[in-house]
């Protein structure tokens, strides 16, 4: 069986789906792996480390994605790469198909087996393929980095000749795998953190982690069976703001994560709570492509309302190419090799990772 790993083609996208480590476990499980020329450049990983892995690298693009059985990407594939992608094959990615049901038509209409990680069931059986939280983990320690090197200020706590500086006060919004990253970069660099999140449960990793957290009485189920949170009702979101704008008024940095799966993300900080807050404090929204934790956040750039800096980066991953790249190329080769049974893709829809990751196959759409 033939692995297809091609150069991911969209704008800032630096990661790449393989790197040489991980091509050493594909191929000690009897897989042939094609890597295009230059793919892993852009992730620090150059030509000479995947053939030293055992990989070919195919520097015609064509070549490659004709004679791939598996075509692994990061990004959702471009309409041009499905139409290069052989009939029948397979395909893994990082994307998220009910954004894309044009893609979706395409991908069955090619009879590609696509499988997305976006949709991986968070089952302990499937945590090392879990590409959400590998790549929330760089996104969360990223944030934190925006935000230093935006704010005017130290982070930790200085006693020098020229002066006693306090410790920076960082709060953060969303506990989840993002948050608590972020946390605990924070942390590492010095900071007082305080965090808050609509899931009660997570007050335990938050306080692990040397950060306090915010209680606010929810009075509803905020949390699905799934451990996911839940849009709150109007009263309670309503009190959460009020709640928030106190908070974030003492903040010199914010770092907002908050996702709920499927949908917008909650709005947390509104204009009003922006203009409460001090001259030089930073908001990093890690929330800004999925519309924003904050109603000042303008996707892709840097706002400024009163002195605050709002930051709303997309595709923080890609900024941390190699780290991101490993972690992403030990998600995918997990899923691949449980989907592939002596050399030959093995596919079980009663297996949950199996059949929940599965958007096409065989012509039929399985997850518009
Ligand atoms: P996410 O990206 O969907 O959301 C980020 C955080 O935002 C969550 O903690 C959520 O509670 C919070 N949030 C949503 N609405 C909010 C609001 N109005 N106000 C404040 N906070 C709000 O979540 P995630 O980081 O992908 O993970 C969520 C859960 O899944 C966590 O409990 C995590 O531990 C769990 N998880 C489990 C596994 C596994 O068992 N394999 C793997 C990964 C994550």
């Amino acid at each position: 069986m033939k692995v297809g790993v091609p150069k991911e083609t969209a704008a800032n996208e630096r990661r790449v789906a393989l790197v040489p480590e991980t091509v050493g476990r594909l191929v000690k499980g009897g897989l042939e792996v094609l890597v295009e020329h230059g793919a892993g450049d852009r992730a620090f990983c150059p030509d000479d480390a995947y053939r030293a892995a055992g990989a070919t690298v195919v520097s015609d693009r064509a070549a490659l994605f004709g004679q791939a059985d598996v075509v692994l990407k990061v990004q959702a594939p471009a309409p041009a790469e499905v139409g290069l992608c052989r009939e029948g094959a397979a395909l893994v990615a990082l994307f998220q198909p009910g954004a894309d049901p044009t893609l979706v038509q395409q991908l069955a209409a090619r009879k590609l087996t696509a499988f997305s990680l976006v949709l991986l069931p968070r089952i302990t059986r499937a945590q090392p393929m879990d590409a959400l939280s590998s790549q929330a983990t760089v996104a969360g320690y990223k944030a934190v980095l925006l935000a230093a090197s935006a704010s005017g200020r130290f982070l930790p706590m200085l006693v020098t000749a020229a002066g006693t500086l306090p410790p920076a006060r960082v709060l953060v919004l969303g506990a989840g795998v993002a948050g608590l990253q972020a946390i605990a970069t924070a942390r590492r660099l010095g900071a007082v953190v305080s965090a808050f999140d609509v899931r009660p449960a997570v007050k335990e990793q938050v306080e692990s982690l040397g950060a306090s957290f915010l209680a606010m009485e929810i009075g509803e189920a905020a949390e699905t069976a799934g451990g996911y949170a839940k849009e709150l009702s109007e009263e309670t979101h309503r009190r959460e703001l009020a709640f928030i704008a106190g908070h974030v008024r003492d903040a010199d940095i914010v770092i907002t994560t908050a996702q709920i799966p499927g949908k917008r993300a909650p709005i947390l900080i509104t204009h009003e709570a922006v203009a409460g807050m001090k001259p030089g404090s930073v908001i990093v929204d890690l929330a800004a492509e999925t519309g924003g934790n904050c109603e000042a956040t303008e996707p892709g750039t840097e706002a400024h309302r009163n002195g605050v800096a709002i930051l709303g980066p997309v595709n923080l991953p890609a900024t941390l190419p190699l780290h991101a790249s490993q972690m992403y190329a030990k998600n995918v080769s997990s899923f691949l090799l449980h989907v592939v049974k002596d050399g030959r893709l093995a596919l079980d829809f009663n297996d949950p990772i199996t059949r929940d990751t599965c958007v096409t196959h065989a012509g039929e759409v399985r997850h518009p």
